[in-house]
């Protein structure tokens, strides 16, 4: 449209933008003409003129665009944003048969750059990391707000990652009122069962629930039968109400932040479970000192948070996930399991298997991978925005 700002590229630097991948890196801009504000919309045009996308300009970030249509019949509205927001949500429909707790968009992945929403039952949760989704608020806002069953759409967008794009944090309810209760989620077990997991919408982590772990809950109750389980980096306990599920002969949960645990011995009773092994430490030292002494398990869950944040953190976060890894391997006893994540995007899948293997040398121990795990379906990847992967799990059994 005449008029619009522009972003016009370098020479040479259409290639990712051709190839679909959304972001528009600071280096490759030869010049803005018009004077887009903080997360207005831009066209971004290659050197020889040629349309790429219509992108949120971001003044701040390296990340200074980030597209969201590569149609150039396409505007960006308030119906554009419906639009998305819909087709994300309706892609999560067969979810709900088994939970109430679902990712519905999934930032770049859904076509929406810097927007996350989780949906808790009638209450969706949205993060806003960009100066792009920033801007759209309330139109997003409205959007959620009209999706079947939504009585309230709620903002946690109190992350680190909005420093990057100039933006101060937020938190508040954006539509709608909440349910007087606390918020509940629930997901089926293996059996036919569920379990039952409280929130804390205003002050959990991310957006209050690690949605990311659902197809490892199961996994970790199908392998806890008649062991006694380490869950470390517990958070509000999921992986020790699966064990505890699956047959758990004993759970021991460690997380390191007090409210965290608050919530996780309220899900062990709220599903039936004792409350009675909950540790509140360091991980690293609580291992080592478990080391000392010798102590065994059959199981164990190892769920340390994203450790490596960018790239130059890779090399500190690897000898974290290895000190971990070492101890945990120490810990099991013959033919034991660890189940093994890292959760930093930075740490691609092969590092990860390189550190586990090192861990596994270190601590003399024989041992398979039995099996992978990673996202689950609401939390999908473009195969053109490889960074959206970021979780990878290992199903270890030590001799
Ligand atoms: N396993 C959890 C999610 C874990 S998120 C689930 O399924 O819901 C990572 C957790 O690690 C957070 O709860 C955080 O409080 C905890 N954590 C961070 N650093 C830690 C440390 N040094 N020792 C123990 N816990 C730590």
């Amino acid at each position: 449209m005449p008029g619009d700002a522009c972003l016009y590229l370098k020479p040479g630097r259409d290639k990712s933008l051709l190839r679909r991948h959304p972001w528009v890196f600071s280096g490759g801009i030869d010049r803005v003409t018009g004077s887009p504000g903080p997360g207005e919309t831009v066209v971004v045009r290659a050197a020889s003129g040629q349309f790429l996308g219509r992108a949120a300009f971001s003044p701040s970030s390296q990340i200074r665009a980030r597209v969201w249509t590569f149609d150039e019949g396409e505007s960006v509205d308030g119906s554009f944003f419906l639009r998305r927001v819909q087709a994300a949500a309706s892609a999560r429909g067969s979810l709900t048969a088994t939970t109430n707790a679902v990712r519905l968009v999934f930032a770049e992945n859904d076509g929406l750059p810097g927007v996350v929403a989780d949906c808790y039952g009638a209450v969706v949760v949205v993060q806003l990391t960009s100066a792009g989704a920033d801007h759209w608020r309330d139109t997003l806002a409205d959007a959620f707000a009209s999706l079947p069953g939504v009585q309230a759409v709620f903002e946690r967008s109190d992350g680190d990652g909005r420093k990057k794009e100039g933006l101060a944090k937020t938190a508040g309810l954006l539509r709608g009122t909440l349910p007087g209760v606390p918020a509940e989620v629930f997901e089926a077990r293996p059996g036919g069962e569920r379990s039952v997991f409280q929130l804390d919408i205003d002050h959990g982590h991310k957006t209050g629930f690690y949605l990311d772990q659902r197809d490892a809950r199961p996994v970790v109750a199908g392998l806890a039968m008649g062991r006694s389980v380490l869950d470390v980096c517990a958070y509000s306990g999921g992986f020790s109400v699966a064990a505890f599920s699956g047959g758990a002969t004993a759970v021991t949960t460690i997380d390191s932040s007090a409210p965290a645990l608050r919530l996780a011995a309220l899900n062990l009773q709220r599903n039936g479970f004792p409350a009675d092994g909950i540790v509140l430490a360091d991980a690293f030292a609580d291992l080592r000192l478990r080391r000392d002494r010798a102590e065994k398990f059959g199981l164990i869950v190892l769920d340390p948070p994203k450790l490596a944040a960018t790239e130059r953190d890779v090399a500190r976060a690897a000898r974290a996930y290895k000190d971990l890894n070492l101890l945990a391997f120490k810990l099991l006893e013959a033919g034991g399991y660890l189940v093994t994540f890292s959760c930093s995007g930075a740490v691609d899948e092969a590092l990860f298997g390189k550190i586990v293997a090192g861990a596994a040398l270190d601590a003399r121990r024989d041992v398979h991978v039995v099996g992978r795990l990673g996202q689950p379906s609401d939390h999908p990847t473009l195969l053109s925005f490889p960074e959206g992967r970021y979780l990878k799990g290992l199903i270890c059994r030590a001799a």
